[in-house]
């Protein structure tokens, strides 16, 4: 049998996994940080109608630029955060990975680094590697916080052409503030000229406000942002990034032509128009999570504080015991191989208790 290592490929992808979150079929999916409301009937109808309008189209490429869909999410930004945005600072690609790679393949690249504080999104070093760029591991605090003093110094030492703060981070749900990145982009700067890369795409779960208005004169900063999460349309594909617009040019330069379907400008487009519904789920999640930390704690559970859909928890001598315990009794959360700790996605109420449920006898059992 053929192995991947038989093959030629890239020394760097030598002895990687690719992403992979288990996709089991069992009845309580809290892995994958998903939002667990389906769309409304109201919006799958306004998307049919919309998707129905664009297939009389397909025979011809789409909007290259998709110039109304940057202008909603523009919008959407300046709406939400009360920091004018322009559709000429978006920029969209399918899903946030696409646009953290797009950034990667312009600023990264053979002979490039990248610069990350662990544990942290695991794609951030995977996409990394995928396009060439060495990756850095930087550190954080055994809380999880970014110890701005020991960033700055694996800054300094390590020379990053980019630098990725993710916030709230992901898994540990710890959210970063704007004096941390303002620090760090500063730091980088001085090094040298260094694209930062915030990556926000659990941000609308957040009790801290976006730090979208910092991109304001700062031409190397870079918010990513998903409809994945709070938009509950991680199906869609739909990342996009606010920036500098300079920042937009450069990422055409390494875009696939027509890299954005009809049909998804479609389908993001009828999304956009339903945003309040879309949102108020939001605060609903927002609740849930709360009521699940406080459970967990009151269950001598150690909990992170989250800004984020999701809780990390820990913490266990046997993590692997305690995620299989939990998979047996239907609740399936994430392992990411951070040593003691898991992570749970905050789910409906009843999937909430499922998990809460679950818990209580895998504790008593480990
Ligand atoms: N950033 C973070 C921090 C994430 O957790 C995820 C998805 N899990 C993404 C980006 C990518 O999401 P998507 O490609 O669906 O936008």
């Amino acid at each position: 049998m053929t192995r991947i290592d038989d093959l030629p490929v890239r020394d760097e992808l030598r002895g990687q996994s690719p992403y992979g979150a288990p996709q089991l079929d069992v009845p309580v999916r809290l892995n994958t940080n998903e939002n667990p409301y389906p769309l409304p009937e109201p919006l799958v109808a306004r998307i049919a109608e919309r998707v129905a309008e664009a297939a009389r189209h397909l025979n011809r490429y789409p909007d290259r630029d998709a110039v109304e869909l940057r202008d909603r999410l523009a919008a959407y930004l300046t709406d939400t955060t009360g920091h004018a945005v322009t559709g000429a600072q978006v920029w969209a690609a399918n899903g946030s990975n696409e646009v953290l790679q797009q950034l990667l393949q312009t600023f990264g690249g053979p002979g490039r680094s990248a610069l990350g504080f662990e544990p942290s999104y695991s794609m951030h070093a995977l996409i990394s590697r995928g396009t060439g760029t060495r990756w850095i591991s930087g550190p954080r605090r055994d809380d999880f916080t970014i110890d701005v003093a020991a960033a700055e110094r694996a800054v300094a030492e390590h020379r990053p052409d980019v630098v990725f703060i993710c916030s709230p981070n992901n898994p540990t749900g710890t959210a970063v503030s704007a004096e941390t990145v303002l620090a760090l982009h500063d730091a980088a700067q001085a090094v040298r000229p260094t694209m930062v890369v915030v990556d926000e795409a659990y941000v609308e779960f957040s009790h801290h406000a976006s730090l979208l208005p910092l991109i304001d004169g700062r031409p190397h900063l870079v918010i990513s942002r998903t409809m994945s999460k709070a938009f509950g349309a991680a199906g869609l594909r739909l990342g996009y990034l606010a920036a500098d617009p300079a920042v937009v040019d450069a990422v055409q330069l390494v875009r696939l032509p027509y890299h954005l379907s009809a049909v998804t400008q479609a389908t993001a487009l009828a999304c956009l128009e339903h945003t309040e519904t879309l949102l108020g789920y939001v605060a609903q999640l927002k609740a849930e999570r709360d009521r699940v930390v406080a459970a967990l704690r009151a269950e001598g559970v150690e909990v992170v504080d989250s800004d984020a859909n999701f809780i990390q928890f820990g913490r266990f001598d046997d993590t692997h015991a305690v995620w299989q315990a939990l998979l047996d009794r239907g609740v399936l959360v994430r392992d990411n191989g951070v040593p003691g700790w898991l992570r749970v996605t905050a789910g409906t109420p009843a999937e909430n208790d499922a998990f809460l449920g679950a818990v209580r006898t895998a504790l008593k059992q480990n």
